[in-house]
């Protein structure tokens, strides 16, 4: 299957080219012909598998159309988007792909001040990205007007709802006009997802991307055993080799986040940092940095794992272990983006055992174990301390478990993951499948 087989026009077949894609993935196969043909589509796919050029591709290609026969200053395309990071990524890719075609394109988000968002709308933009929030904002100030959109876009739907923007998102939907063309994609398909697209779309075109596509095929997984206390020391050595070229590197606390960062930048090894603290100009600037190159490592919180798309990054490493499986596939979903290998290591010490045991269960993959580091220890040495102190006490009754709130706080997504675990199990069997490439398919 080649782009020119999907009927793109060729001023976007170029752009494409100079995108360098050669092939179009599974999702953009199945996905294009229908959208450029007008009608509604439930997809379920995760990032990484190209399903921002699946939309972005034909909405540009129908919007060029359009304007060649009518008048040009309104929005015609609306985008959903959770976050800002996501926002921004998508309005990005209509950028690079409408490069040499009059579509404008901007986004629309919380965090910044309004009035360059306000200018750019005023200007004339036929795509709008946005989050919810500071859309219905801009809306409520008569900023900006739907009543001319034809194509309608939630992306990440799941995680929308995750979010609870369920009422935004239907307010938003009652704004833009009945005949349209809905198009909704997720990572997931549960219930709430079922009943949100029989209210929102019309007779949709179903495009399932199988699960034998997700990251976990085409990453190559390791764990590392090592005490707490030798963490910075191991993750030092690995940022050495020079296998790694670029490293997202997760921890559990912005403390930590810091801390580490300062020291990595002691040692040596460019790095910055993102986290829930730093105001939405310091991520951008730091993301386009480390993007481009500039910096070799970037330590994050889970603030930084949805949707977040960094060409070749060759490794994910959990300096701390994630606290739910559904966080860990995030995480390391971040590399091994369409089609290529990927590394994820992760650092277990003797007090997160049971996380890495809950990962695996739910995964139903035993993580292989990097034995070949100075640092390395036997992970049944929790059992071996525990029982020593209680000796050492006198005491033969196991120690009490700290309270909560004792230690830092975990800047986690963790509310957002129960719902979603379970298909994640459900899918995890078929993980299993051999691995295939994008090419030739
Ligand atoms: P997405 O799932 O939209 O976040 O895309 C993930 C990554 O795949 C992005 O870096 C895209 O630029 C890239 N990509 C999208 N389509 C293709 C393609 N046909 N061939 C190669 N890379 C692609």
């Amino acid at each position: 299957m080649t782009f020119a087989e999907l009927t793109l026009n060729q001023t976007l077949l170029d752009a494409i080219t100079k995108g360098g894609y050669e092939v179009p993935t599974p999702i953009q196969a199945k996905a294009i012909p229908h959208i450029l043909k007008g009608k509604d589509m439930l997809g379920s796919a995760q990032t990484g598998t190209g399903k921002t050029a699946a939309f972005a591709l034909p909405i540009i290609q129908k919007i060029e159309e359009a304007k060649k026969h009518g008048d040009t200053k309104h929005v015609r395309a609306l985008v959903l988007a959770p976050t800002r990071e996501l926002a921004l990524q998508i309005k990005d890719n209509f950028v690079i792909y409408s490069n040499d075609i009059k579509v404008r394109t901007t986004a629309i988000y919380g965090g910044v001040p309004k009035r360059k968002q306000i200018q750019a709308l005023r200007r004339g933009a036929d795509v709008v990205v946005a989050t919810p929030g500071r859309l219905l904002d801009l809306m409520n100030q008569g900023v900006i007007r739907l009543n001319k959109v034809d194509t309608f876009v939630l992306d990440e739907a799941d995680r929308m709802l995750d979010m609870g923007f369920i009422h935004d998102v239907k307010k938003i939907a009652a704004s833009v006009p009945k005949h349209r063309q809905t198009l909704l994609f997720s990572a997931t398909i549960p219930k709430s997802i079922e009943t949100l697209s029989n209210a929102l779309l019309s007779e949709p075109i179903r495009v399932e991307i199988t699960p034998e596509n997700t990251p976990l095929n085409t990453i190559n997984q390791s764990i590392y055993f090592v005490k707490k206390s030798d963490k910075s020391a191991l993750i030092s050595d690995i940022l050495y080799k020079e296998a790694v070229t670029s490293a997202l590197v997760f921890v559990r606390t912005k403390h930590g986040a810091n801390d580490l960062t300062k020291l990595l930048n002691a040692s040596g090894v460019l790095s910055d940092t993102i986290h829930g603290n730093k105001t939405q100009g310091q991520r951008q600037r730091t993301l386009k940095s480390f993007k481009q190159g500039k910096v070799k490592v970037l330590v994050a919180t889970d603030i930084a794992s949805r949707g977040i798309d960094i060409d070749d990054l060759t490794h994910v490493i959990n300096y701390d272990m994630p606290e739910s499986a559904e966080t860990y596939l995030h995480r390391i979903g971040r590399t091994a983006r369409a089609g290529k290998e990927g590394n994820s290591i992760s650092f277990c010490s003797p007090q997160e055992t049971h996380l890495l045991k809950s990962i695996q269960k739910h995964i139903e993959m035993k993580i292989p174990v990097e034995g070949d580091h100075r640092f390395k220890i036997e992970k049944a040495d929790k059992k071996k301390n525990k029982s020593n102190k209680r000796v050492a006490n006198g005491s033969t009754k196991p120690p009490h478990k700290k309270g909560k709130g004792k230690g830092k706080k975990s800047e986690s997504f963790d509310k957002f993951s129960k719902s979603s675990t379970k298909s994640y199990k459900d899918n995890a069997k078929k993980y299993k499948v051999k691995r295939r490439s994008y090419q030739g398919k």
